[in-house]
Formats: structure tokens, sequence, C-alpha cells
């Protein structure tokens, strides 16, 4: 494979303007390179992000980071994944930082240049289209493309009899939520748990909790219908902010406080109620992005005497080739039903479903090819 291929990509060329699928040419493999024909590609929220204006990126650009599909060819030096392999798309990662080596690859001192800057570490462009070089290699995979190049550290082999088309949000999404429980809480058997926000990262909190059989889940969100799947993926309880003046008080008063929490929401004033409802010695953990000016919304005393803490957490704080095979293994069991947080789009439609994510009536849309 030497020479470049022709592929439908979904193009941002303005900010908040819809994306247009357009011919474009993707780059041959390079030697430590992976070419995927795209089954399916979540849209996370940060693709959205993108797309607005509210993460800045360059454009034109190809974004999409949650793709599984099939291996097409691979380059000279790629050891590990080989042609027809099913794979998922991750985030990449150096493999030899301090964070790298000791499997904390989110964390990764190269981890924007890698995934955000929209061209290879050295550069150069992966697609081209109308009008020249496109940004693209967004998340070493820029999915939302029938063809993507991907590295090897960010391509995981999955086996061939799981449903390949809806498999890649484990890259993202809901890796980010059921490992920032799991990998970066440790959260364990027994323990208690307040999602604040009850979208994909938020509900594939609770999944992750409920796979490793934590105790009480409390679910805080405003949409009634999240609230109803929370209740049915085995949240012990939801509550409405927008019914409660005080949602605090219904935390204590349901449990006395959680251990840990989770926020998907990056409002200062949430984050506030999540330190607040922590147990001494509890952990509460940031998600969501937040306004660019805000600071930590915590009273440094009420930490104090409770010896609780604060901590921003990244995809989830998981070794994707570790974390999604133990994710695949769980929904094969029945134990993480991920499927039901899913609807499925064709490609054409990335705009409506992107649409239907943000007025809340899909939780993790999936473009199918
Ligand atoms: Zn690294
Ligand atoms: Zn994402």
């Amino acid at each position: 494979m030497s020479s470049s291929q022709t592929a439908q990509a979904a193009v941002v060329r303005e900010i908040g303007k819809p994306w247009v699928i357009e011919e474009v040419e993707i780059a041959a493999p390079r030697a430590d390179e992976i070419l995927v024909r795209m089954a399916g590609t979540g849209i996370c929220h940060t693709d959205t992000s993108c797309k607005d204006g509210h993460f800045p990126v360059a454009l034109p650009i190809v974004l999409g980071h949650e793709g599984a599909g099939v291996v097409e060819a691979v380059g000279s030096e790629v050891s590990r994944v080989r042609v027809g392999d099913h794979v998922v798309l991750s985030f990449d990662s150096c493999g030899h930082c301090r964070n790298c080596k000791a499997h904390h690859p989110s964390y990764c001192f190269d981890f924007y240049p890698r995934n955000v800057s929209g061209t290879r570490l050295d550069g150069s462009h992966t697609l081209s289209g109308a009008g020249g070089e496109l940004k693209a290699a967004f998340f070493s995979q820029s999915s939302f493309a029938t063809l993507a190049l991907a590295r090897e550290a960010n391509t995981v082999v999955i086996d061939k009899d799981l449903p390949l088309e809806i498999m890649g949000p484990l890259g993202c999404g809901i890796q980010t939520g059921a490992g920032a429980a799991i990998n970066a809480l440790r959260l364990k058997q027994g323990d208690s748990l307040a999602v604040f926000g009850g979208g994909a990262v938020g509900l594939s909190a609770l999944l992750g909790a409920r796979a490793v059989d934590a105790g009480t889940v409390i679910v805080v969100e405003p949409n009634a219908g999240r609230r109803a799947l929370a209740l049915e993926l085995g949240a012990s309880h939801v509550i409405d902010p927008k019914a409660s003046e005080d949602v605090l008080g219904q935390i204590r008063a349901l449990c006395g406080g959680v251990n840990y929490a989770l926020d998907t929401t990056g409002i200062p004033g949430v984050i506030a109620v999540a330190v607040e409802a922590l147990l001494p010695d509890g952990m509460c953990g940031l998600l969501g992005v937040p306004p660019p000016e805000a600071t930590v919304p915590a009273n440094m005393m009420s930490m104090l005497v409770r010896g609780v803490g604060v901590k921003y957490i990244v995809e989830g704080d998981a070794d994707p080739q570790e974390f999604i095979p133990r994710m695949a293994a769980w929904y094969r069991a029945g134990k993480f039903p991920f499927d039901r947080l899913i609807r499925k789009f064709p490609f054409a439609q990335i705009n409506e479903a992107a649409q239907a994510s943000l007025r809340g009536e899909v939780v993790k849309p999936v473009l199918v090819f």
C-alpha cells in the first residue's frame, strides 16, 4: 500500500456551521501507521465542542475520535495489528514518557500535540481535499470518514464476534466515564458514588460502578428520560436538580454523603455541591469542560476537616489496550450494557445525530458506514 486513496469525510470549514461530507484523499500508511475502514464512529461532546468553537482547533478539520472498523493496511513497523483485524480506535500517546511507562497514557506529556494538533507529530498532513490540505489526525484517527489513519498505540484489537459498529465509543466517552470511576477513583465493592450529569459519560460512570459492584449510586440529572434510563441501568436514586433547591440536602438525606463524586457538567455551582457531598477521605473527579475563567469552587476549611480532594481526570485514566478489552468482556458477560446508551445513524446524518444528542434525545449517537 504505497499510494493515497479516496475517502468520504465530514469536514468542518467554518466554526458553528454544519458538517459537510466531501471527497478527500487519505495518505498511505507510514511505517508506524494503520489504515482502518470505518464501520462505526461515536460522536463525542468534544467533537461538537470543536465544531462550535468552544474548544479551539485549526480549520478546516476532520474530527471524530470514537472510531471502530476493519484494518485495511498496516505499515512495515506495525507488529501487533494485522490486516483484517477488528479494531477500536482511542487516544494516542508516546509510549515512553514517565506517565506512559507507568501505564497512565491519558496523562502522556505529548497528549495535546498527538491528539488535537490536526497533523502528525512532525507537522505533516494525512488528508487533503478541495482547496488543499486538511487538518486531521484528530486523536490520531479523524474517524468521521470512511477511512482513517491510526497508530499502533491507539489501535486496540477486539474479538470479531463483538458488534463492531457500536464499539467505537469504548475508545473515548464510555472509557472516560467508566474509567473515571474504576481506574481513577478506584471505586470498590460497596463504595458510594454521586454522578452529576447523566449524559454518555455520567451514565458510563454508573455502568462502571455497577460492573465493580459499588454500593449506593446517585445520578443527578435534569432530563427525565435520562433519569429513567439511569434507574434502569442500576442507579440507586436519581435527583432532578431543576425540581430541588437543595441537592446537597437530598444526597445527605438519602445516604449521609458519598465516598466519591464525579462531575460531568463543568458547572462551578454543581461542582461546589459535589465536593460538599463527600464523606471523609472522599474524592471528587472532574470530567466536564468548565468556563474558561472558572476556578475550583470549594471551601478549603470544609475540605480540610474531611480530608477530601478534587482532581481532573483525563480519558478515565485508562490504558486503552487493557481497559477496552475489559469493558468488552463485561459487555459480553451482560455486566456492562453500554449499548443501551447508543442510537445508530447513517454517516450522512451526522448533523442530525449531533443535534439529537445536544437536544438530549440521544445519549450516544453512533454513525454507521
Ligand atoms: Zn507519553
Ligand atoms: Zn471524546
